[in-house]
């Protein structure tokens, strides 16, 4: 593991990723406990926690759901201990209740909620922006502009969350995750602190009385952040032209600054502390500017405050950002966003744009990995399907497979909301056989999803016997994120090895009628699903094979794919390029000069699948035992 997560050398400048950034700052907290559930861009995070929590005296879990992973924080919390739950957006929605309740019941040792937000959704299927939740429970919430505050702001968290005992939730963004930045190292607690001994009178519940003491809590906080380190302002004392940013708006910012020449009339504040916001910090400056122009990443969040402050003080201002529309409303900040922004509002001109390259960047689809299972998961349902006299109804949920509801998986499936939800959309059509709909009803979940959300789902559609099938995609991995653990793999974040549990045993303990099937056996798995998908009540069928990159790292035997191009018939077999257009692996290419299918030996990972498919026995397969 890296030296720079675990090593004392206060003062050393490192380079750090954001997500490593947040794991060396929950170091240097002392925690005791960390737990998530993975979702980018933010997965990494537990992964390294994982790997150094045994060396570092901690415990770290990945947690079969968000809401166990937060609840057990404030489990820990309850005996003193400090905590750090890690969560992407969603997941932040997924624990609404549980912040909500804890906002209000309060809580003992330190929990630090840090959350990862995705502009422009690059690994997500929807943007969302976590102040709004920050605002809603009335919880703080601090938001990192690089990876030094990334660092810095865990252990600053923990001490405003102990001295306000309330949760606090670190906002972070796709860029500051993923970016890289040199990082000065601190103090590692050389000593854990010691845990409460709880008392038979100590209480953390959520009771209506304590709501008063939920706005008092978050106006002390106000009162901290007023002062803190992590809000800046740079300008003229008494700036008419002022620019209120957040995150990587003031990277941006500064760097739009810096390219309009540095104007000395411009005031600049970065806000490190966005909810509840130092407000007398801001009127401080909003009361000489006639304009404002607020810079951040997903919603118009501190423009709308900005315009509340304004009109609750009674302030003429112009405000500008992403509602005025001076910004992109939708879709991540970056410089090219920010740059005309800021030259706009400050009326100075654009600086000449230095061309790049001709050379058109390469583009490539949201497409299955070569030799994905979910391929062949997603064609085997589609021939079922078809076959079918009366058309069924498929319902997606969120994974890897969320790919299939495009061309990469031949539009397999029409309906999907959110994580753990394709249960529940389909037991609802399921039950509508008893009032004249008779078509089948299909969902699908992943391993990890079926732990996560599905199980409740499943026992309601079990329970009230509802007509559909569930395909469950089990390809032993959390494959989307990175490969982390969950209960159905036997190993835990620390790398102990436990008691798998069995997807199967499970449903079978919840009155389903389950079968295992194997999708690289497009033959029988499709007459396997036309038989279930006739037969009444709730169905479940397993569909079984390792993810391709699980396999191609543990396969024993060489494997060799090939097309014969004197048994191709190119663009005369009738197939319509089948192998390389429609089943659409990136291993299956096309030979434009040949006018045949060819296998990119690069991609091919030999699952030998598209050798079932060529109707001409054209692709060739080759086994082989390793040297
Ligand atoms: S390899 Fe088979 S499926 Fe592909 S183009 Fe040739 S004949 Fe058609
Ligand atoms: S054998 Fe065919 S389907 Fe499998 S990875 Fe290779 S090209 Fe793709």
């Amino acid at each position: 593991m890296d030296w720079t997560l675990t090593t004392n050398a206060p003062g050393k400048i490192v380079l750090m990723q954001g997500n490593e950034a947040i794991v060396r700052g929950a170091v240097e907290s002392g925690i005791h406990f960390a737990a998530s559930y993975p979702g980018s861009p933010s997965s990494q995070i537990l992964g390294m926690l994982g790997k150094i929590a045994k060396e570092r005296n901690f415990y770290a879990q990945w947690a079969t759901n968000e809401i166990a992973a937060f609840q057990a924080c404030l489990g820990t919390s309850f005996a003193g201990a400090r905590s750090i739950c890690i969560v992407k957006q969603n997941g932040l929605l997924c624990i609404a209740d549980a912040l909500f309740c804890a906002a209000q019941h309060g809580i003992k040792g330190g929990v630090v909620v840090v959350t990862s937000d995705d502009p422009s959704a690059h690994s997500s299927t929807n943007e969302f922006d976590s102040r709004h939740m920050a605002l809603s429970a009335s919880i703080p919430m601090l938001e990192p502009t690089n990876m030094q505050e990334a660092k810095d702001m865990v252990p600053y968290a923990f001490e405003i969350s102990e001295r306000t005992k309330q949760v606090v939730i670190i906002r972070l963004t796709t860029r500051v995750c993923h970016g890289r930045g040199s990082v000065a190292l601190g103090q590692i607690p050389e000593t854990q602190r010691k845990l409460d001994v709880v008392d038979e009178w100590d209480r953390m519940v959520c009771v209506s009385f304590r709501h008063q003491v939920m706005l008092d809590t978050l106006e002390a906080a106000r009162e901290l952040f007023e002062e803190s380190p992590y809000n800046h302002y740079s300008g003229p004392e008494h700036p008419e032209k002022l620019i209120v940013a957040g995150g990587t708006g003031c990277l941006y910012t500064k760097e739009a600054l810096h390219l309009l020449g540095d104007p000395a009339d411009v005031g600049l504040l970065e806000l490190g502390t966005v909810w509840p916001l130092p407000e007398k910090l801001l009127l401080d400056k909003l009361r000489t500017a006639k304009e404002v122009l607020a810079v951040e990443e997903v919603d118009p969040f501190l423009e709308d405050e900005l315009l509340r402050l304004a009109g609750r003080e009674g302030l003429d201002l112009k405000i500008w950002g992403r509602n005025e529309g001076t910004i992109n409303r939708v879709g991540e900040l970056d410089p090219d966003h920010v740059l005309p922004a800021v030259s706009a509002f400050t009326g100075l001109p654009m600086p000449p744009r230095q061309k790049t390259s001709d050379v058109p960047l390469l583009t490539r689809d949201l497409n299955f990995c070569a030799g994905c299972p979910h391929r062949a998961t997603f064609f085997v349902l589609k021939q079922a399907m078809r076959r079918e006299k009366v058309p069924g109804i498929v319902v997606g949920d969120i994974g890897c497979y969320y790919m299939a509801g495009s061309e990469a998986g031949q539009y397999g499936w029409q309906v999907n909301n959110c994580m753990g939800s394709g249960i529940n959309v389909a037991e609802g059509l399921g039950q509508l056989s008893a009032y004249g709909m008779d078509q089948p009803v299909v969902t699908m979940c992943g391993d990890s999803t079926f732990f996560h959300t599905v199980l409740p789902g499943l026992c309601n559609a079990s329970y009230h016997n509802s007509n559909m099938l569930l395909i469950v995609l089990d390809n032993s991995a959390t494959a989307m994120t990175g490969f982390q653990p969950h209960p159905g793999t036997g190993l835990t974040a620390m790398g102990d090895e436990v008691k798998p549990m069995s997807i199967r045993a499970i449903c079978e303990a919840m009155n389903c009628t389950v079968e295992e099937a194997d999708p690289f056996e497009i033959e029988e798995t499709t007459a396997l699903l036309n038989d279930m998908l006739h037969r009444p009540g709730l169905k479940v069928l397993i569909m079984k094979q390792p993810c391709a990159t699980l396999m191609a790292k543990s396969r024993k035997e060489k494997v060799t794919v090939w097309v014969d191009q004197d048994k191709c018939l190119g663009d005369n077999c009738g197939c319509d390029r089948f192998c390389s257009r429609v089943w659409g692996c990136p291993g299956n290419s096309w030979d434009f000069k040949a006018g045949k299918a060819v296998i990119d030996p690069v991609s091919c990972v030999g699952c030998g699948v598209c050798a079932k498919l060529c109707p001409q026995g054209a692709i060739q397969v080759k086994k082989e035992a390793r040297a």
